[in-house]
């Protein structure tokens, strides 16, 4: 088992060392790890994301952590991009310079518009709710015109304070996965949802189903923002892993592809969780 998506002291708002995910990680059985920390490059929002300058000192911490812990977990690099149309030359130059395992792409500031964090308007109940879903899936359809990242994260990130759109907006959706099938892309699982008013994890089932009908493949990640958050939920996002049709995850090394399997058998603990609470109802 991996978990593809862990924040660290750099990005400002997480708590805990790197260490301590790490430890954590372990005392999980998970074999693979990979800090995903932000770099988010939008003036009105400080304190969300490290600066470029201190990516060099994050990427040599990680590289530091992959040697000291080689023989107990196989820890990764990587990045989460905010999409911001005017900044894709600068992005591309920081990529170039480090070789990174993974490069993730996700979308947390649609136009400018704040659509993830609990003082923004959006979550407080004011804009309007269908023109906020069509403002999010066009930027996502121009995120995908750009071919810098191997993964997308948290796709339908714009449900998560439970904020429902009039209309369907399946069609944009399908346009989008279609596009993410063509430029053989990874969508990632995120289980951090389920701790939001949506009460799901990104992707929701039907439009994972719909990932494994296209032949997407996926990874798997927490957004763990301190250590005890590693591997959160993952009793309730493998049964749905499976149901959906998935049998491997994918990992990366310096953004080369390689999927593991995902055994039931070293996983039953978290397969026989969710049975257990079913059973419990
Ligand atoms: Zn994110
Ligand atoms: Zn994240």
């Amino acid at each position: 088992m991996i978990d593809y998506h862990l924040h660290t002291l750099f990005c400002n708002h997480a708590t805990g060392g790197m260490e301590r995910y790490i430890q954590k990680a372990i005392d999980l059985g998970l074999q693979e790890i990979c800090f995903l920390d932000h770099l988010t490059i939008q003036k009105a929002e400080p304190g969300l994301s490290m600066t470029p300058l201190e990516i060099p000192y994050y990427f040599q911490a990680v590289r530091v952590l992959k040697k000291k812990y080689r023989n107990q977990i196989s820890v990764k690099a990587g990045l989460e991009l905010d999409f911001n149309p005017e900044y894709i030359d600068f992005i591309q130059d920081i990529i170039g310079t480090f070789a990174f395992d993974v490069i993730a792409a996700s979308l947390h500031f649609p136009g400018g518009l704040d659509v993830v964090s609990h003082r923004s308007a959006w979550r407080h109940g004011e804009k309007d709710v269908d023109d906020v879903y069509k403002l999010y899936f066009n930027h996502l359809k121009k995120m995908l015109d750009h071919r810098y990242f191997d993964v997308i994260c948290h796709i339908d990130l714009i449900k998560k304070f439970g904020r429902k759109p009039s209309r369907s907006f399946e069609r944009a959706i399908d346009e989008i996965l279609s596009k993410i099938k063509e430029k053989n892309l990874t969508v990632e699982v995120n289980t951090s949802g389920y701790n939001h008013p949506v009460g799901n994890a990104y992707p929701s089932p039907d439009i994972l189903r719909k990932c494994h009908e296209k032949g997407i493949g996926i990874t798997l990640g927490s957004d763990a923002h301190k250590p005890a958050e590693v591997g959160q939920h993952y009793e309730r996002a493998l049964p749905m892993i499976l149901s959906a049709g998935y049998r491997d995850l994918a990992t990366f090394t310096k953004r080369k592809r390689s999927e593991i399997p995902i055994k039931k058998r070293e996983n039953i603990h978290y397969l026989n969780e969710v049975t257990d609470s079913n059973a419990s109802k």
